[in-house]
Protein backbone atom coordinates (compact mmCIF):
# COMPACT_ATOMS: atom_id res chain seq x y z
CA UNK A 1 0.00 0.00 0.00
CA UNK A 2 1.27 3.53 -0.97
CA UNK A 3 -0.02 5.18 2.63
CA UNK A 4 -0.45 3.65 6.04
CA UNK A 5 -3.64 3.33 6.99
CA UNK A 6 -3.36 6.18 10.04
CA UNK A 7 -1.84 8.90 7.03
CA UNK A 8 -5.07 8.01 5.20
CA UNK A 9 -7.37 7.93 7.83
CA UNK A 10 -5.47 11.87 8.69
CA UNK A 11 -6.33 13.03 5.40
CA UNK A 12 -10.26 12.05 5.09
CA UNK A 13 -9.81 13.67 8.35
CA UNK A 14 -9.03 17.01 6.82
CA UNK A 15 -10.72 16.63 3.87
CA UNK A 16 -14.16 15.68 5.98
CA UNK A 17 -13.70 18.94 8.30
CA UNK A 18 -12.71 21.26 5.79
CA UNK A 19 -16.61 20.13 3.99
CA UNK A 20 -18.33 19.65 7.40
CA UNK A 21 -17.08 23.38 7.84
CA UNK A 22 -18.14 24.49 4.15
CA UNK A 23 -21.57 22.50 4.54
CA UNK A 24 -22.77 24.48 8.10
CA UNK A 25 -21.10 27.84 6.54
CA UNK A 26 -23.77 27.35 3.92
CA UNK A 27 -26.47 26.75 5.86
CA UNK A 28 -25.27 29.39 7.60
CA UNK A 29 -25.68 31.99 4.55
CA UNK A 30 -28.95 30.45 3.35
CA UNK A 31 -30.39 28.91 6.57
CA UNK A 32 -33.78 27.72 4.60
CA UNK A 33 -32.09 24.97 2.95
CA UNK A 34 -31.97 23.11 6.16
CA UNK A 35 -30.60 19.72 4.17
CA UNK A 36 -27.26 21.34 4.47
CA UNK A 37 -27.43 22.02 7.93
CA UNK A 38 -28.50 17.68 8.32
CA UNK A 39 -25.02 17.32 6.05
CA UNK A 40 -22.98 19.24 7.70
CA UNK A 41 -23.71 17.86 10.84
CA UNK A 42 -23.39 14.44 9.32
CA UNK A 43 -20.37 15.04 8.09
CA UNK A 44 -18.78 16.48 11.48
CA UNK A 45 -20.19 13.65 13.42
CA UNK A 46 -17.87 11.40 10.45
CA UNK A 47 -15.46 13.73 11.05
CA UNK A 48 -15.08 13.05 15.19
CA UNK A 49 -15.86 9.04 14.00
CA UNK A 50 -12.50 9.23 11.89
CA UNK A 51 -10.81 10.62 14.91
CA UNK A 52 -11.32 8.15 17.33
CA UNK A 53 -10.41 5.82 14.69
CA UNK A 54 -7.34 7.43 13.70
CA UNK A 55 -5.90 6.89 17.64
CA UNK A 56 -7.42 3.98 18.31
CA UNK A 57 -4.81 1.89 16.63
CA UNK A 58 -2.33 2.37 19.61
CA UNK A 59 -4.52 2.16 22.40
CA UNK A 60 -7.22 0.05 20.59
CA UNK A 61 -10.38 -1.14 23.00
CA UNK A 62 -13.75 -2.14 21.89
CA UNK A 63 -15.26 0.78 23.78
CA UNK A 64 -13.20 2.88 21.70
CA UNK A 65 -14.45 0.93 18.33
CA UNK A 66 -17.86 1.28 19.49
CA UNK A 67 -17.38 4.99 19.97
CA UNK A 68 -16.30 5.46 16.44
CA UNK A 69 -18.84 3.10 15.31
CA UNK A 70 -21.35 4.73 16.58
CA UNK A 71 -20.29 8.44 15.50
CA UNK A 72 -20.55 6.98 11.52
CA UNK A 73 -23.70 5.79 12.62
CA UNK A 74 -25.26 8.88 13.56
CA UNK A 75 -23.37 10.70 10.88
CA UNK A 76 -25.06 8.85 8.05
CA UNK A 77 -27.68 8.74 9.36
CA UNK A 78 -28.23 12.60 9.42
CA UNK A 79 -26.48 12.43 6.08
CA UNK A 80 -29.75 10.22 4.93
CA UNK A 81 -32.09 12.22 6.89
CA UNK A 82 -30.10 14.91 4.29
CA UNK A 83 -30.83 13.33 1.50
CA UNK A 84 -34.31 12.83 2.35
CA UNK A 85 -35.09 16.89 3.25
CA UNK A 86 -33.38 17.71 -0.58
CA UNK A 87 -36.06 15.18 -2.01
CA UNK A 88 -38.75 16.95 -0.18
CA UNK A 89 -39.96 14.22 2.03
CA UNK A 90 -41.57 15.07 5.44
CA UNK A 91 -40.79 13.91 8.97
CA UNK A 92 -37.03 13.79 8.51
CA UNK A 93 -36.09 15.18 11.91
CA UNK A 94 -37.94 11.80 13.17
CA UNK A 95 -36.58 9.36 10.44
CA UNK A 96 -33.18 10.58 11.57
CA UNK A 97 -33.65 10.20 14.94
CA UNK A 98 -35.14 6.62 14.45
CA UNK A 99 -32.74 5.67 12.02
CA UNK A 100 -29.90 6.72 14.51
CA UNK A 101 -31.03 4.85 17.71
CA UNK A 102 -32.02 1.71 16.04
CA UNK A 103 -28.59 2.00 14.16
CA UNK A 104 -26.89 2.62 17.87
CA UNK A 105 -28.44 0.06 19.39
CA UNK A 106 -28.45 -2.46 16.93
CA UNK A 107 -24.15 -2.31 16.92
CA UNK A 108 -23.66 -1.06 20.69
CA UNK A 109 -24.29 -4.12 22.45
CA UNK A 110 -22.03 -6.35 20.74
CA UNK A 111 -19.22 -4.06 21.70
CA UNK A 112 -20.05 -3.72 25.25
CA UNK A 113 -20.43 -7.52 25.29
CA UNK A 114 -17.22 -7.86 23.79
CA UNK A 115 -17.74 -9.42 20.83
CA UNK A 116 -16.49 -6.00 19.02
CA UNK A 117 -15.57 -7.86 16.04
CA UNK A 118 -19.04 -9.09 15.42
CA UNK A 119 -20.13 -5.45 16.17
CA UNK A 120 -17.59 -3.88 13.76
CA UNK A 121 -19.16 -6.32 10.66
CA UNK A 122 -22.97 -5.09 12.00
CA UNK A 123 -21.48 -1.40 11.82
CA UNK A 124 -20.10 -1.53 9.02
CA UNK A 125 -23.47 -2.96 7.49
CA UNK A 126 -25.25 -0.67 8.69
CA UNK A 127 -23.03 2.16 7.51
CA UNK A 128 -23.48 -0.09 4.02
CA UNK A 129 -27.21 0.26 4.26
CA UNK A 130 -27.72 4.13 5.22
CA UNK A 131 -25.83 4.89 2.45
CA UNK A 132 -27.68 2.69 0.03
CA UNK A 133 -30.59 4.63 1.52
CA UNK A 134 -29.47 8.01 0.83
CA UNK A 135 -28.37 6.96 -2.72
CA UNK A 136 -31.79 6.04 -3.13
CA UNK A 137 -32.98 9.64 -2.69
CA UNK A 138 -30.53 10.90 -5.54
CA UNK A 139 -31.81 8.15 -7.73
CA UNK A 140 -35.56 9.15 -7.21
CA UNK A 141 -34.81 13.22 -7.67
CA UNK A 142 -32.78 11.85 -10.89
CA UNK A 143 -35.22 13.72 -13.27
CA UNK A 144 -34.71 17.22 -11.79
CA UNK A 145 -30.38 17.05 -12.72
CA UNK A 146 -30.32 13.64 -14.32
CA UNK A 147 -25.90 13.96 -14.40
CA UNK A 148 -25.26 15.16 -10.66
CA UNK A 149 -27.80 13.63 -8.63
CA UNK A 150 -26.59 9.96 -10.45
CA UNK A 151 -22.97 11.45 -9.78
CA UNK A 152 -24.00 11.76 -5.74
CA UNK A 153 -26.10 8.50 -5.92
CA UNK A 154 -23.11 6.48 -7.47
CA UNK A 155 -20.67 8.23 -5.07
CA UNK A 156 -22.55 7.07 -1.96
CA UNK A 157 -23.12 3.55 -3.48
CA UNK A 158 -19.21 3.14 -4.02
CA UNK A 159 -18.64 4.37 -0.86
CA UNK A 160 -21.42 1.50 0.82
CA UNK A 161 -19.29 -1.04 -1.12
CA UNK A 162 -16.31 -0.07 0.70
CA UNK A 163 -17.94 -0.45 4.06
CA UNK A 164 -19.61 -3.76 2.65
CA UNK A 165 -16.18 -5.03 1.88
CA UNK A 166 -14.88 -4.30 5.23
CA UNK A 167 -17.67 -5.85 6.90
CA UNK A 168 -17.14 -9.26 3.91
CA UNK A 169 -13.06 -9.09 5.10
CA UNK A 170 -13.87 -9.47 9.27
CA UNK A 171 -16.30 -12.01 8.11
CA UNK A 172 -13.83 -14.18 6.01
CA UNK A 173 -11.32 -13.22 9.65
CA UNK A 174 -14.38 -14.98 11.38
CA UNK A 175 -13.05 -13.31 14.42
CA UNK A 176 -15.82 -12.22 16.64
CA UNK A 177 -13.37 -11.03 19.47
CA UNK A 178 -10.92 -8.35 17.91
CA UNK A 179 -7.36 -8.42 19.66
CA UNK A 180 -6.76 -5.43 17.83
CA UNK A 181 -8.07 -2.67 15.56
CA UNK A 182 -8.54 -4.07 12.17
CA UNK A 183 -6.28 -3.65 9.50
CA UNK A 184 -6.84 -5.35 5.98
CA UNK A 185 -6.78 -3.90 2.39
CA UNK A 186 -10.56 -3.63 2.77
CA UNK A 187 -10.03 -1.12 5.85
CA UNK A 188 -7.21 0.72 3.85
CA UNK A 189 -9.32 0.79 0.62
CA UNK A 190 -12.54 2.37 2.96
CA UNK A 191 -10.51 4.87 3.71
CA UNK A 192 -9.51 5.60 0.07
CA UNK A 193 -12.63 5.70 -1.47
CA UNK A 194 -14.34 8.00 1.35
CA UNK A 195 -11.77 10.50 0.39
CA UNK A 196 -12.46 10.70 -3.23
CA UNK A 197 -16.34 10.32 -2.65
CA UNK A 198 -16.52 12.50 0.48
CA UNK A 199 -14.79 15.24 -1.83
CA UNK A 200 -16.96 14.37 -4.95
CA UNK A 201 -20.37 14.29 -2.53
CA UNK A 202 -19.41 17.72 -1.20
CA UNK A 203 -18.64 19.42 -4.22
CA UNK A 204 -21.89 18.09 -5.92
CA UNK A 205 -24.00 18.64 -3.21
CA UNK A 206 -23.16 22.31 -2.81
CA UNK A 207 -23.67 22.55 -6.56
CA UNK A 208 -27.33 21.01 -6.96
CA UNK A 209 -28.07 23.02 -4.28
CA UNK A 210 -27.04 25.78 -6.15
CA UNK A 211 -28.80 25.07 -9.14
CA UNK A 212 -32.08 24.47 -7.40
CA UNK A 213 -31.83 27.55 -6.16
CA UNK A 214 -30.96 29.56 -9.64
CA UNK A 215 -34.11 27.51 -10.91
CA UNK A 216 -36.40 28.86 -7.95
CA UNK A 217 -35.29 32.25 -8.94
CA UNK A 218 -36.04 31.98 -12.37
CA UNK A 219 -39.53 30.27 -12.02
CA UNK A 220 -40.55 32.92 -9.16
CA UNK A 221 -39.08 35.60 -11.98
CA UNK A 222 -41.26 34.14 -14.52
CA UNK A 223 -44.38 33.36 -12.24
CA UNK A 224 -47.44 36.10 -11.21
CA UNK A 225 -47.21 35.71 -7.34
CA UNK A 226 -50.93 36.65 -6.97
CA UNK A 227 -52.37 33.66 -9.29
CA UNK A 228 -49.30 31.58 -10.05
CA UNK A 229 -49.90 31.67 -13.73
CA UNK A 230 -47.08 32.62 -16.07
CA UNK A 231 -46.96 36.58 -15.66
CA UNK A 232 -46.23 39.06 -18.83
CA UNK A 233 -42.48 38.78 -19.04
CA UNK A 234 -42.85 34.61 -19.18
CA UNK A 235 -45.39 34.71 -21.57
CA UNK A 236 -43.55 37.17 -24.14
CA UNK A 237 -40.32 34.79 -23.31
CA UNK A 238 -42.29 31.73 -24.41
CA UNK A 239 -43.81 33.26 -27.85
CA UNK A 240 -40.73 34.89 -28.97
CA UNK A 241 -41.07 35.31 -33.13
CA UNK A 242 -43.43 33.92 -35.32
CA UNK A 243 -46.47 32.10 -34.50
CA UNK A 244 -47.22 28.75 -35.62
CA UNK A 245 -50.72 29.43 -38.12
CA UNK A 246 -53.91 28.83 -35.95
CA UNK A 247 -52.50 29.86 -32.72
CA UNK A 248 -55.76 31.41 -30.70
CA UNK A 249 -54.89 34.57 -28.55
CA UNK A 250 -57.13 35.31 -25.49
CA UNK A 251 -57.60 37.93 -23.74
CA UNK A 252 -59.67 38.68 -20.96
CA UNK A 253 -60.36 41.66 -18.68
CA UNK A 254 -62.72 41.58 -15.67
CA UNK A 255 -65.61 44.20 -15.99
CA UNK A 256 -66.07 47.28 -14.25
CA UNK A 257 -63.23 45.75 -11.75
CA UNK A 258 -62.86 48.71 -10.05
CA UNK A 259 -66.05 48.53 -8.40
CA UNK A 260 -65.43 45.65 -7.03
CA UNK A 261 -62.36 46.85 -4.91
CA UNK A 262 -64.18 49.78 -4.17
CA UNK A 263 -67.05 48.21 -2.68
CA UNK A 264 -65.44 44.91 -1.24
CA UNK A 265 -61.86 46.21 -0.63
CA UNK A 266 -58.53 45.67 -2.45
CA UNK A 267 -58.31 42.30 -0.42
CA UNK A 268 -61.35 40.85 -1.32
CA UNK A 269 -60.67 42.37 -5.42
CA UNK A 270 -56.93 40.09 -4.81
CA UNK A 271 -59.36 36.79 -4.24
CA UNK A 272 -61.65 37.58 -6.91
CA UNK A 273 -58.25 37.53 -9.28
CA UNK A 274 -56.95 34.04 -7.74
CA UNK A 275 -60.42 32.30 -8.52
CA UNK A 276 -60.86 33.69 -11.88
CA UNK A 277 -57.38 32.33 -12.68
CA UNK A 278 -57.92 28.98 -11.46
CA UNK A 279 -61.44 29.23 -13.25
CA UNK A 280 -60.35 29.79 -16.59
CA UNK A 281 -57.13 27.58 -16.28
CA UNK A 282 -59.40 24.92 -15.42
CA UNK A 283 -61.79 25.79 -18.70
CA UNK A 284 -58.83 25.75 -20.78
CA UNK A 285 -57.11 22.20 -19.43
CA UNK A 286 -58.56 20.10 -22.11
CA UNK A 287 -57.49 22.86 -24.93
CA UNK A 288 -54.43 21.94 -27.00
CA UNK A 289 -51.12 23.55 -25.81
CA UNK A 290 -52.57 25.79 -23.54
CA UNK A 291 -50.65 28.88 -21.94
CA UNK A 292 -52.02 30.72 -19.18
CA UNK A 293 -50.71 34.05 -17.81
CA UNK A 294 -51.61 37.95 -16.21
CA UNK A 295 -50.72 40.25 -18.07
CA UNK A 296 -51.08 42.81 -15.59
CA UNK A 297 -53.78 43.99 -13.25
CA UNK A 298 -57.28 42.21 -14.33
CA UNK A 299 -56.32 41.81 -17.49
CA UNK A 300 -55.24 38.05 -18.74
CA UNK A 301 -53.91 36.51 -21.18
CA UNK A 302 -54.37 32.48 -23.04
CA UNK A 303 -52.71 31.28 -25.76
CA UNK A 304 -54.42 27.67 -27.25
CA UNK A 305 -54.63 25.78 -30.24
CA UNK A 306 -57.57 24.95 -32.04
CA UNK A 307 -59.23 22.50 -34.73
CA UNK A 308 -61.24 25.77 -36.33
CA UNK A 309 -62.39 29.14 -35.28
CA UNK A 310 -65.76 27.70 -34.02
CA UNK A 311 -63.82 25.51 -31.25
CA UNK A 312 -61.35 28.48 -30.70
CA UNK A 313 -64.87 30.71 -29.92
CA UNK A 314 -66.58 28.04 -28.09
CA UNK A 315 -63.51 27.40 -25.29
CA UNK A 316 -63.43 31.38 -25.15
CA UNK A 317 -67.24 31.46 -24.46
CA UNK A 318 -66.64 28.46 -21.72
CA UNK A 319 -64.45 30.81 -19.89
CA UNK A 320 -66.62 33.89 -20.37
CA UNK A 321 -69.88 31.48 -18.84
CA UNK A 322 -67.58 29.73 -16.17
CA UNK A 323 -66.73 33.79 -14.84
CA UNK A 324 -70.49 34.80 -14.96
CA UNK A 325 -71.90 31.68 -13.25
CA UNK A 326 -68.85 31.80 -10.69
CA UNK A 327 -69.37 33.60 -6.46
CA UNK A 328 -66.31 33.91 -5.12
CA UNK A 329 -66.90 34.32 -0.99
CA UNK A 330 -65.04 37.25 0.40
CA UNK A 331 -64.91 37.86 4.04
CA UNK A 332 -69.33 38.04 4.46
CA UNK A 333 -69.73 38.82 1.00
CA UNK A 334 -70.40 36.99 -1.90
CA UNK A 335 -68.69 38.30 -4.95
CA UNK A 336 -69.85 37.90 -8.60
CA UNK A 337 -67.95 39.53 -11.81
CA UNK A 338 -68.37 39.02 -15.38
CA UNK A 339 -65.50 39.26 -17.89
CA UNK A 340 -64.96 40.71 -21.76
CA UNK A 341 -62.80 39.19 -23.96
CA UNK A 342 -60.87 39.14 -27.22
CA UNK A 343 -59.64 36.76 -29.50
CA UNK A 344 -57.18 36.60 -32.64
CA UNK A 345 -56.10 33.34 -34.74
CA UNK A 346 -52.81 33.85 -35.78
CA UNK A 347 -52.32 34.34 -39.73
CA UNK A 348 -49.45 32.82 -41.52
CA UNK A 349 -46.13 34.67 -40.48
CA UNK A 350 -47.61 36.88 -37.68
CA UNK A 351 -45.11 37.62 -34.52
CA UNK A 352 -47.13 36.89 -31.23
CA UNK A 353 -47.24 40.92 -30.31
CA UNK A 354 -49.07 41.70 -33.73
CA UNK A 355 -51.74 39.08 -32.56
CA UNK A 356 -52.02 40.27 -28.87
CA UNK A 357 -52.61 43.51 -30.41
CA UNK A 358 -55.56 42.56 -32.70
CA UNK A 359 -57.03 40.37 -29.46
CA UNK A 360 -56.91 43.55 -27.34
CA UNK A 361 -58.18 45.78 -30.29
CA UNK A 362 -61.36 42.79 -30.30
CA UNK A 363 -61.40 43.22 -26.44
CA UNK A 364 -62.20 47.10 -26.45
CA UNK A 365 -64.84 46.55 -28.87
CA UNK A 366 -66.28 44.13 -26.52
CA UNK A 367 -66.03 46.11 -24.00
CA UNK A 368 -67.85 49.38 -26.13
CA UNK A 369 -70.78 46.84 -27.27
CA UNK A 370 -71.68 46.48 -23.23
CA UNK A 371 -69.26 43.82 -21.53
CA UNK A 372 -69.63 39.96 -20.24
CA UNK A 373 -68.87 39.17 -24.05
CA UNK A 374 -66.25 37.43 -26.78
CA UNK A 375 -65.72 39.41 -29.40
CA UNK A 376 -63.16 38.09 -32.55
CA UNK A 377 -62.32 40.74 -34.96
CA UNK A 378 -65.16 41.88 -36.65
CA UNK A 379 -67.10 38.52 -35.48
CA UNK A 380 -68.95 39.43 -32.38
CA UNK A 381 -70.90 37.28 -30.54
CA UNK A 382 -73.43 38.34 -28.29
CA UNK A 383 -73.74 36.78 -25.51
P1 LIG B 1 -63.50 47.84 -17.40
O1 LIG B 1 -64.74 47.03 -17.39
O2 LIG B 1 -63.58 48.94 -18.41
O3 LIG B 1 -62.29 47.00 -17.55
O4 LIG B 1 -63.45 48.59 -16.01
P2 LIG B 1 -62.45 48.28 -14.84
O5 LIG B 1 -62.93 48.96 -13.61
O6 LIG B 1 -62.25 46.81 -14.70
O7 LIG B 1 -61.11 48.87 -15.38
P3 LIG B 1 -60.12 49.92 -14.79
O8 LIG B 1 -58.90 49.83 -15.68
O9 LIG B 1 -60.74 51.26 -14.60
O10 LIG B 1 -59.74 49.38 -13.36
C1 LIG B 1 -58.99 48.26 -13.16
C2 LIG B 1 -58.84 48.09 -11.68
O11 LIG B 1 -58.12 46.88 -11.36
C3 LIG B 1 -58.13 49.20 -11.00
C4 LIG B 1 -57.14 48.55 -10.07
O12 LIG B 1 -57.29 49.03 -8.78
C5 LIG B 1 -57.55 47.10 -10.10
N1 LIG B 1 -56.41 46.23 -9.94
C6 LIG B 1 -55.30 46.12 -10.70
N2 LIG B 1 -54.46 45.20 -10.22
C7 LIG B 1 -55.06 44.70 -9.10
C8 LIG B 1 -54.66 43.73 -8.13
O13 LIG B 1 -53.60 43.09 -8.19
N3 LIG B 1 -55.52 43.47 -7.12
C9 LIG B 1 -56.72 44.16 -6.99
N4 LIG B 1 -57.50 43.86 -5.98
N5 LIG B 1 -57.08 45.08 -7.88
C10 LIG B 1 -56.28 45.36 -8.91
MG1 LIG C 1 -61.46 45.70 -16.32
MG1 LIG D 1 -58.10 46.42 -17.59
Amino acid sequence: MLFDQISLLLALGFCAGALGVTLLGAWYASRSDIFLLYLGVGVMLLVIGIAVFSNYAEHYSAERHMVAFVMLILGFSAIWGSARRFMGRRSVLRFTLVVATLGTFSAAPFFIAGFDGLGAIIANLLCMAFQIGTAYEFWRGRREAPVPMLGVGALYLVNATSFGLCALALMLEGDMVLAGAPSNRAEDLNALISIFSMSGIGALSLALNQTRLARRHRDESLTDALTGLLNRRALFQRHEGVLESGTVVLICDLDLFKAVNDRFGHAAGDVVLMEFAETARACLANAKDAVSARLGGEEFAFVYNADNTPQAVKIAERVREAAAAQTVQAGEHIIRFTISAGLAIAKDGERFETVLDRADAALYSAKRSGRNQVSLGTLHLVA
